[in-house]
């Protein structure tokens, strides 16, 4: 009995999708949970599978593809990793973002952006315009501190 009022708490008027029904059981089972509504299921398009980088390897890079119903990892033998890399994402193959190198990245950083409520009206040293006592605006600078609009201040 005490069964059969779990699985009622599953709503029917979709299919779950293969695997799933189990887990919605487990999910029953929870004192918390009044019921559970299954959504239509949407098929999921196969036809571009999503491909990441992984790492590199020993002999190339290894990337993951994941097509909505399966995963599979797929090795890449290339002498110039780093630069069969930017190709894929070049490509839009793979889905990757360069990295900020640590040390150079902290060279080129802008000057600390800081928000703060402006105690006065001031001019935003972007655009001109005055900014109104008591708005948030941003703080640039190290030593003598300007303002802007934050909007502006990240341009
Ligand atoms: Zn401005």
């Amino acid at each position: 009995m005490q069964l059969k009022y779990r699985a009622g708490k599953i709503k029917r008027e979709h299919s779950v999708i293969e695997n799933l029904w189990p887990v919605l059981e487990q999910i029953a089972e929870c004192d918390l949970v009044t019921s559970i509504i299954p959504g239509p299921i949407r098929p999921l398009s196969t036809q571009n599978p999503e491909v990441t980088f992984q790492r590199f390897t020993d002999t190339g890079l290894r990337l993951l593809a994941k097509n909505g119903t399966a995963v599979q990892e797929v090795y890449i033998v290339a002498p110039e990793k780093q630069a069969a890399l930017e190709w894929l994402a070049a490509e839009g193959i793979v889905d990757w973002k360069p990295k900020c190198k640590a040390a150079p990245a902290r060279r080129q950083a802008p000057e600390p952006l800081k928000t703060v409520t402006l105690p006065s009206d001031m001019t935003c040293s972007v655009c001109g315009r005055v900014m109104r006592a008591g708005t948030r605006a941003a703080q640039l600078g190290r030593k003598r501190f300007v303002y802007a609009h934050r909007r502006c201040a990240r341009k």
